[in-house]
């Protein structure tokens, strides 16, 4: 199964706490292919008094359900420190699943898609480097659809430009 993970961090070494987890999410026996997008210094969205965010986009194929991608996500956040504080506040990693093929979960603890991906533009700059002509289920558009339909004026700023393996495992 092909999903794809937004990653994000803004504590601490960034850069290093996204390789750190992308080199997590390979060393899992069910995934393999993993792949990430460049990444992106992102201004805080929600919550602004905290610091930016390095954010970007992973692909994996997958042999674990949507929930035990979950917890394996939940698990590596756990492992690298991630507390849990104020809602949006800053975090070590933040690993989201945007995509899991193309399906529609809608539990409590469980949304897939992503519901707020596509309003989130240090999402959707990443995940278009990657799958540009990726279709949301439930919306029915392609990434690069979503991508030119949004309108908001946050900070996302390439830091890989001309760099084509930001980070490979
Ligand atoms: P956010 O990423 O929205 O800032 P958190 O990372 O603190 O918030 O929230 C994590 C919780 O969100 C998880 O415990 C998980 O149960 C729930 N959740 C729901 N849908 C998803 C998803 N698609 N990917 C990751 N977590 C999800
Ligand atoms: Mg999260």
């Amino acid at each position: 199964m092909l999903a794809y993970i937004g990653i994000g961090s803004n504590l601490g070494n960034k850069r290093g706490n996204i390789h750190r987890a992308v080199k997590a999410l390979g060393a899992d026996p069910g995934n393999r292919r993993v792949r990430c997008s460049p990444l992106y210094a992102t201004e805080p969205v929600g919550k602004k008094d905290q610091d930016w965010f390095v954010n970007g986009v992973i692909s994996l194929e997958t042999s674990l359900s949507p929930r035990e991608l979950l917890e394996l996500l939940l698990g590596i956040e756990k492992k690298m420190g991630r507390v849990r504080g104020e809602k949006w506040g800053p975090r070590t990693i933040d690993l989201d699943i945007l995509f899991y093929e193309d399906q529609i979960l809608k539990e409590p603890d469980l949304q897939v898609p992503h519901p707020r991906l596509q309003e989130r533009k240090f999402v959707l700059l990443p995940l278009r480097d990657l799958a540009p002509d990726w279709v949301h289920p439930a919306l029915g558009k392609t990434v690069s659809r979503l991508l030119a339909e949004l309108d908001t004026q946050e900070w996302v700023i390439p830091l890989d430009e001309g760099n084509e393996k930001p980070c490979t495992v």
